[in-house]
């Protein structure tokens, strides 16, 4: 898959995605990164690409043209019709829902803004794009928001982590939490590893974490709950664990 992520910070980017299981991916190829820098379409010799705002107040704007102009630049080189990612902390919340949705297409263009964001115009102007946000917060800049969808697609692609299903059994995929997870060693400050883990018993073992996964989401993310009908197998599994509660 290819990312085209219109940038002046380019190094931002590289700098958090080039550790770990979304490094290799980026040195096996099985996703590129392409820069495109804005101010290659700058109208001036200073390479400026923001203005102030109609209107006053702080703070600079990004202009249109050199937006557009870096999107047109993929556009050309690209025979898809490219979705265009602006990211902004007033578009849509940012879930695993869009993760997939983003990694069935071959590419896409995110929009990194800048300084109070971008001209209003340039998101009328682009046919095929959607205003994503990765959390109620403001950020100095779009690169991180940028990684953090990169790095959430990316993983879900198959060949990217060590173990595919890993990303199936992650939190969110099935609309429910992970199970919880144990290592090395068996005991620990007095803790010690749930029996069934040690049984390999593999059938009691996936019911446990089903069961626990389930329950993680019930007390950690109800409003998770209330968007995903559970089966009668998984509501059995819930109603055991509020029994459990009341002995
Ligand atoms: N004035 C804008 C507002 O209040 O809506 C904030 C601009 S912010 C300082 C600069 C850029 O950072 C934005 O254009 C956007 O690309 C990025 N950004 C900031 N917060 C973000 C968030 N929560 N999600 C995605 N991008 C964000």
């Amino acid at each position: 898959m290819k990312f085209n992520v219109i940038t002046i910070f380019p190094d931002q980017l590289l700098q958090t995605l080039e550790f770990g299981v979304i490094g290799r991916a980026i040195e096996n190829k099985i996703i590129e990164l392409n820069f495109i820098d804005p101010r290659e379409f700058s109208d001036n010799d200073y390479g400026s690409i923001d203005d102030k705002a109609y209107g006053g107040g702080p703070g600079m704007v990004m202009q249109v043209e050199p937006i557009l102009s870096s999107i047109e630049k993929v556009k050309k080189e690209s025979k898809n019709n490219i979705q265009t990612v602006f990211l902004s902390p007033q578009g849509e919340q940012y879930t695993q829902k869009h993760a997939e949705l983003f990694k069935k297409q071959s590419e896409i263009i995110i929009v990194s803004g800048r300084y109070e964001g971008f001209d209003e115009r340039v998101i009328g102007l682009t046919k095929n794009s959607v205003e994503i946000s990765i959390g109620d917060y403001v950020l100095s800049g779009g690169e991180i928001a940028a990684s953090v969808i990169i790095d959430s697609i990316t993983r879900l692609i198959p060949g990217v982590l060590g173990d595919e299903q890993s990303a199936v059994l992650d939190s969110f995929t099935s609309g429910l939490l992970d199970h919880p997870h144990y290592t090395r060693p068996e005991i620990v400050r007095d803790k010690e590893v749930p029996n069934v883990l040690l049984s390999g018993n593999h059938e009691a073992i996936k019911r446990w974490r089903l069961k626990q996964s389930i329950v993680t989401t019930f007390k950690k993310r109800p409003d998770l709950l209330k968007q995903r009908k559970l089966s009668k197998d998984e509501q059995k599994l819930l109603d055991e664990y509020l029994e459990e509660l009341d002995e």
